[in-house]
């Protein structure tokens, strides 16, 4: 009976950067059902994630106690059952799960130096949480090896976001889209990971808006597309510099904003005049015409906007991608007014919090530099005196080659699944599996946790309350709507309770509390305060004033950088880390599914979503099918130099003939085994999507 609940709680969706708002409705300490609410970013819309996704946080898998490993248990692996860790582990008190968690992390910095301890934060955590977390491995350990997922979707967009324009977050909300005349989507498919993004998208090429979708696979978007370009994977750069040469060639170009708002513009003119449509057509495989087209519809336009997803940021040449679109609005003076602007769309609910809380090795909260003399001073005052090193950290990958270095020998992972997430994953395994102390913190015994020293047991997202930061810089309010199971505990609690072991006088006994610190901290925040979320439920920022909603368009009147105007960046074509050859002849790409989230721990535990979706399957072109004599549901094996996996097959018209598409939600058929870990020298992101790969018969 849907009408049958105790109690109605506003909260947030906890899966996609969308950022939905919904009404969790509770029913003996359960949620019973979910209904979309009048958020900013939904309106009431709410996606199947959103909808029929939650009933994870109620799983008999939930971790309830703290873990310790056992000192006579096997070696490390993922030889754990969820069910039954009971060869592996023993249960534990808090006091002696938090006891032999700080003392091994902090036997490692004594005896190795701070820097041998490394933390993965997580951007499925608060703002709060996040803050915390960068904020324990910064004075507990003195260094900054702290990163988290960002360093996987979207590292490389806001490297360029922030050399070209002076900030890494979008410069105009999605739903901005309802006011342009022309929207370029490109490598995303947000029917499938922005879903309610994505109805704006389809709403707006209905009202007659020109929708161009650019992407080496076809989706579902491209029934509304009016220009579809399906280009050659990882030619990114040769496409829309091509596009660019037009515009400029053409006179197309708004050179009244590039006089008032811009540098660099002669010497990127001179660069993109050697990348005509003729010659860059061979390399991504668009006509010339077609990029002539879309060249004059995108500058001919009086409003347009650009969204990105991971198809242009996981590449070696991501922050060359980035820069491009950049420059590509920049061009057409499509920056800082309503319909127009930059959107990268932010992956997981909360990775642009966590980014701007700093959960990045080389910036301290609101991406201030750990090298700047002056921001350093700024937070040994806010930190009591604790000196920040002025040494930037290592990334996810980086650390990842530390841990087989043995540099790194401990590590605090909080909520991030790097056995399942990282490139050449049996590698990120084997170092895993090196680490002389690793501590766990999350609400399931996940591929990563099966790896750990010391578990300790979290609150799913609907059983906290703190505050997030969706994909359109809106600051949510998330509310405890149910309690944790057993004994698990907020993620925020239980890091505090680490940091008081590991010695530090933290005294925090709200969230509140760790929202009114950073507000000291973060100019972003101005104007918003945790009153104000609780009773409006969104800020956007930046926010001018107390009673303003925010600001949806930013940079009307300049860019925060040093001269205050933004910046052309030139791109050269790079190609890929590797290429198809004889021994390994197509492209491996990818990705999520509208029904599974990232590594699988929440969804795959979801009844319905995994009744909808209940295994892996590979998607390969139907003559692709029929070179290698099977039909669909037959299994392939895939080989890339990585590594080699069996998988169910998928007859899909959206991949070309020469590529296959692999989720990586399912750790039965782990695509991680086989991708790349070679990284874009600026954002150091891996190229998820781009391997050679060998496809045969299983
Ligand atoms: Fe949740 Fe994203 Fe779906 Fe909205 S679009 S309901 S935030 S998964």
């Amino acid at each position: 009976d849907r009408a049958d609940y105790d109690e109605e709680v506003d909260s947030v969706c906890p899966f996609c950067g969308v950022g939905c708002q919904v009404s969790l409705k509770v029913k003996d300490d359960r949620i019973a059902y979910v209904q979309g609410i009048d958020g900013p970013a939904n309106e009431g819309r709410l996606c199947v994630k959103g909808r029929f996704g939650f009933d994870y946080i109620h799983s008999p898998e939930r971790l309830t106690v703290p873990l310790i490993r056992r000192e006579d248990a096997p070696p490390k692996g993922l030889n754990v059952d969820p069910a039954n860790p009971w060869t592996h582990f023993r249960e534990a008190t808090w006091d002696e799960a938090l006891k032999a968690a700080a003392t091994g992390l902090a036997g490692l910095r004594d005896a190795h130096g701070g820097r041998s301890v490394a933390g993965f934060g997580s951007a499925k955590c608060t703002n709060e949480e996040a803050y915390l977390f960068q904020k324990l491995i910064r004075t507990g350990f003195g260094h900054n090896n702290v990163d988290h997922c960002t360093r996987l979707c979207h590292a490389s967009s806001v490297a360029a976001l922030q050399e070209n324009v002076g900030s890494g977050a979008v410069t105009a909300g999605f739903n901005e889209i309802e006011n342009a005349d022309v929207a370029i989507v490109i490598g995303a498919n947000p029917t499938e990971n922005h879903p309610v993004a994505a109805t704006y998208f389809k709403q707006f090429a209905k009202r007659g808006g020109e929708l161009i979708v650019i992407d080496p696979r076809g989706q579902a978007l491209k029934r509304h597309a009016s220009h579809m370009l399906q280009f050659r994977p990882g030619t990114d750069v040769a496409l829309l510099n091509a596009i660019m040469h037009v515009i400029v060639e053409e006179g197309l170009h708004d050179r009244q904003y590039i006089d008032g708002f811009t540098d660099g513009f002669e010497g990127f003119r001179a660069h993109i005049a050697g990348f005509d449509p003729e010659r860059m057509s061979e390399i991504c495989g668009i006509d010339a015409e077609t990029i002539r087209t879309v060249a004059r519809v995108f500058a001919g336009a009086q409003r347009g906007m650009i969204f990105w997803g991971m198809g242009v940021s996981q590449h070696i040449h991501g922050t060359d991608n980035a820069r491009c679109l950049i420059a590509l609005a920049l061009l057409c003076g499509h920056v800082g007014r309503p319909g127009t602007g930059l959107h990268p769309l932010r992956g997981q609910n909360n990775v642009q919090g966590a980014s701007d809380a700093g959960l990045i090795p080389m910036v301290m909260p609101d991406y201030a530099s750990v090298m700047d003399d002056e921001v350093r001073a700024l937070y040994r005052d806010l930190w009591g005196g604790t000196e920040i090193d002025p040494q930037p950290g290592l990334t996810v990958v980086e650390i990842v080659e530390a841990m087989h270095a043995r540099q790194i020998r401990g590590m605090y992972i909080l909520g991030e699944n790097p056995a399942m997430s990282d490139p050449d994953v049996e590698h990120a395994r084997d170092g895993l599996a090196m680490l002389d102390h690793l501590v766990v913190q999350d609400i399931f015994l996940t591929e990563t946790a099966m790896f750990a020293d010391v578990i300790l047991p979290a609150a799913a997202f609907p059983e906290k309350t703190g505050t997030v930061t969706n994909t359109n810089r809106q600051v949510q309010m998330g509310r405890r709507a149910v309690p944790a199971p057993g004994q698990a505990r907020e993620d925020w609690r239980i890091v505090v309770d680490l940091a008081r072991q590991l010695g530090l006088d933290w005294s925090y006994a709200d969230p509140s509390e760790i929202f009114a610190e950073m507000t000291r901290a973060m100019p972003s925040l101005d104007n918003i305060t945790w009153d104000r979320l609780v009773t409006e439920g969104a800020v956007q920022y930046p926010c001018p004033s107390p009673n303003s909603p925010g600001e949806s368009v930013v940079f009307g009147d300049g860019f925060p950088r040093a001269d205050g105007r933004a910046l052309f960046a030139p791109a050269r074509v790079t190609p890929p880390a590797e290429t198809p050859d004889e021994d390994f002849p197509m492209i491996l790409t990818t990705g999520r599914q509208l029904e599974h989230w990232h590594t699988g721990a929440m969804t795959r535990r979801a009844t319905v979503l995994d009744a909808m979706e209940p295994g892996a399957t590979c998607s390969l072109h139907p003559s692709t099918l029929r070179r290698l004599g099977v039909v669909a549901g037959d299994k392939v094996r895939l080989t890339t130099r990585r590594g080699s996996l069996e998988v169910a097959t998928r007859s899909d018209r959206a991949v070309s003939p020469d590529m296959v598409f692999l989720p990586f939600a399912y750790v039965e058929a782990a695509a991680n085994i086989l991708t790349n870990a070679a990284l874009d020298p600026y954002g150091k992101i891996p190229e998820f999507k781009y391997s050679a790969v060998r496809v045969e018969s299983a």
